[in-house]
Parts: C-alpha cells; structure tokens; sequence
C-alpha cells in the first residue's frame, strides 16, 4: 500500500497488517483536517516515510502529534507519544486500498453541519 501528500514531496509505503478505517470527529481533528478524520493505522515499522524533510510533527495535545507536509499542508499522520502504532489519513493513500470505514469516535463532538456517516459508533478504547 502506498501513499503520499498532495504535492509529492512526502510519500510512503506500508506494508503488514493494516487497521479499518476509523472516523474521529473530535474538535482537534475537525480543526486539524477542515472536517473529521478518517484513518488507518500501522504498527511504527511498518511504514516507511520518504520526504522526512518536509514532514512537520505539531505537537497537538501533551499525548499526541500530527505530521503535514510543510509544502502543500496536506495531513498525513497522527501518533500518540509512546504508541508503537502509528494513524495514517485515509484519504492520502493511492487507491486501491481494500481498507473500509467501519467505525466512529467521539461523535458527542461532531460538527453540527453534517450527519454521522453509517458505521458503528465506538469508544476510543475499544480500537
Ligand atoms: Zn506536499
Ligand atoms: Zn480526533
């Protein structure tokens, strides 16, 4: 499975087990993405990143980061600090990618111009 940003400068490579995708309409990733998140997630060594240079890690809360690329602003990653897994923005991977949205986070904070897609509500602990 492959991937990258908009305007070519980051792309990547993922390769074992690949997660479902989850979307999270919580405010930091409606503010972060422009609407909610969608994505997959990886162990760590299971991605590899070509384009690290222009990569930028904004440390969005005191357990969590998320990378966008310095030249286009497109979102790519989000990890927790000491997590060994590592999110991946759905939309950023080349298709065909086999994966589905089958879940959904804190949907107690969506934004209220739009309706909650037709998946499975979950907590955030049970991913
Ligand atoms: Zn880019
Ligand atoms: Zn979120």
């Amino acid at each position: 499975m492959r991937g990258g940003c908009l305007c070519g400068a980051v792309n990547y490579q993922v390769s074992g087990q690949v997660r479902s995708v989850v979307a999270c309409h919580c405010t930091q990733c409606r503010k972060a993405s422009g609407h909610y998140v969608a994505a997959t997630q990886v162990r760590l060594e299971c991605l590899e990143i070509q384009g690290n240079d222009h990569l930028k890690w904004y440390h969005s809360s005191a357990t969590a980061k998320r990378a966008f690329c310095k030249i286009c602003g497109s979102q790519l990653f989000w990890a927790e600090l000491e997590s060994a897994d590592i999110s991946i923005m759905a939309g950023s991977l080349d298709n065909p990618t086999g994966l589905q949205l089958d879940r959904q986070i804190c949907t107690d904070t969506k934004g209220d111009y739009y309706a909650l897609p037709h998946v499975k509500i979950v907590d955030q602990s049970s991913l």
